[in-house]
């Protein structure tokens, strides 16, 4: 009797959990995107939300888009908010930040929001739209639901039937059309869609499959391009080991300026200057390529701690863009050193001309490199009129500083040892295992394990304007720099002189010293 009547329980408890667990549906954010009348530059866009019972909801636009520290208060372009319940109830809303719409959702199961986004200024991180194409810079078009930002997002599509190819690195949902799906908004919002006529080719690396959406594809010589772009991916995975998507998405628009960095995708203008006419403009066209592509690894994985999970509404400040930005500099021209697209002689002239790029400049004398990182998002897309006096790029400073880490490292480990290893191991260590960004501290302390010794000279060339000795580093992979002062100088009273620093390999150097360059470059 007693075991019965437990067991009449138990099974009234599992009937009663089952209709509870079954009946309460998964919070899901579904979104339509209409663009079928593209030459108003408006998109329409629906937000139905399931699942989030509260009297008040708060709907936000991102203030700025990863990769693009620069505030763009993309709410700007939003017009005709609406909200209403599943069964078509007005709700009422009020702005209550410059990018937070408050709606009063009156515990309602479902909401729907709905509004217009204006989109017509053509770049990497606004969204665009005209009878030509859609290019959905997705910082700029998603609201998200305040704190909840962890949830899966789905995203349907409707343009005109004379656009025939949709572009992006989100997974196109089976059995829905044109509809596709994100993780959580952090995926959304870091992965573009361009919608168009636009040519698309693929290429398999290590059995994954790589798309590449060329816009303008007359530009070049694609065989070539796709070619040397398949080189490109191999030469940066094969550096790293592990590759951690599963498809990947070359967005390759017409003319214009500038790229932006994704998880699994990037996309990027292509520019005039950049025709396959001669080897230097192809190759600055294949560095550009190369530096987005890397920054699947160094900034979206292996990332200072405050870019990301990012804070949506503001400033995301960090110290390490120069490593972030300029470590990837330097790797471009690694990756196409070992992929057999930039030769020797090439790569020391682009590292002669970074040099100069920094040095020849007054900002220099001023601002550090983790300065100019911090303060990127007050400088760097506005620049004022004496900026080049009083600021720096952290991309060239960077990519010295990556070159000068990686001589110290070799030359300490005998060559058994590269930055290679320093970021396999942030890789491996902060976002494979501890799945987060890191620390300054932790960054320093990786770089001073891999070299086996503290490195307080090159951290304090990051964080002073300390004049750096390029020769007593060159040397240690068996090179020669060029400190002549170049006769074109304009007068001036403080101690800034331009100099010539070309880099050579020196005849003269040790066996040793020429198997550490060796070991740089191939
Ligand atoms: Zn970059």
């Amino acid at each position: 009797m007693r075991n019965k009547s437990l067991k009449t329980l138990l099974t009234l408890i599992l009937i009663v959990t089952f209709y509870f667990v079954s009946s309460a549906k998964e919070p899901s954010f579904r979104f339509k995107v209409n663009m079928e009348d593209p030459q108003s530059h408006y998109y329409h866009v629906e937000l139905r939300c399931e699942g989030f019972v509260k009297d008040k909801l708060n709907f936000k636009l991102p203030a700025w888009t990863p990769g693009y520290y620069w505030i763009m208060n993309f709410a700007k372009n939003v017009v005709r908010f609406k909200a209403e319940t599943g069964s078509g109830k007005k709700l009422d809303w009020e702005k209550v930040d410059k990018n937070n719409w408050e709606v009063d959702s009156e515990n309602a199961e479902i909401v729907i929001i709905s509004y217009d986004v204006f989109a017509h200024t053509s770049s990497v991180a606004d969204a665009f739209l005209d009878e030509s194409h859609a290019y959905i810079s997705p910082a700029g078009i998603f609201m998200h639901l305040s704190g909840e930002l962890n949830h899966p997002a789905e995203v349907n599509l409707k343009f005109s039937d004379r656009w025939t190819a949709v572009s992006t690195g989100l997974d196109e949902l089976k059995g829905k059309p044109n509809t596709y799906r994100a993780d959580d908004f952090d995926t959304l919002y870091d992965s573009p869609i361009y919608i168009g006529n636009q040519k698309t080719m693929t290429f398999d690396v290590k059995g994954l499959k790589h798309t590449v959406a060329m816009v303008s594809p007359e530009m070049f010589d694609t065989t070539t391009f796709i070619a040397d772009l398949k080189k490109i991916v191999t030469s940066a995975t094969d550096l790293m080991g592990h590759i951690p998507y599963k498809h990947y998405t070359f967005i390759i628009m017409g003319p214009g300026q500038g790229g932006l960095e994704h998880r699994n995708s990037t996309a990027v203008f292509s520019s005039a200057s950049y025709m396959m006419k001669t080897k230097e403009s192809y190759d600055r066209w294949l560095s550009f390529l190369a530096h987005e592509y890397f920054h699947l690894y160094n900034i979206k994985a292996i990332r200072p701690l405050s870019l990301g999970p990012f804070n949506y509404d503001k400033e995301n400040l960090t110290r390490m863009l120069w490593v972030s930005e300029g470590f990837t500099v330097y790797y471009e021209y690694v990756i196409l050193n070992r992929a057999g697209l930039l030769n020797r002689d090439e790569f020391l002239k682009v590292i002669s001309k970074t040099i100069r790029n920094y040095e020849n400049i007054p900002g220099h004398l001023l601002q550090s490199a983790t300065e100019a990182s911090f303060d990127t998002w007050i400088q760097f897309f506005n620049r004022n009129d004496n900026a080049s006096n009083t600021t720096i790029s952290y991309y060239d400073k960077g990519c010295i500083l990556g070159l000068l880490m990686d001589l110290k490292i070799r030359q300490e480990t005998k060559n058994r040892k590269s930055l290679d290893d320093v970021m396999r191991r942030l890789y491996k260590e902060f976002y494979q295992e501890k799945k987060r960004g890191f620390t300054d501290e932790e960054f320093r302390k990786v770089c001073e394990e891999t070299a086996g010794t503290s490195l307080p000279e090159l951290f304090s060339y990051a964080s002073t304007v300390k004049k750096i000795d390029y020769q007593k580093y060159l040397n240690y992979g068996g090179f020669k720099i060029n400190l002549e002062v170049l006769k074109d100088q304009n007068k001036r009273t403080d101690n800034f002189v331009k100099k010539n620093y070309e880099i050579d390999p020196n005849e003269h150097a040790a066996a040793s010293e020429k198997e550490i360059g060796r070991g740089i470059l191939r």
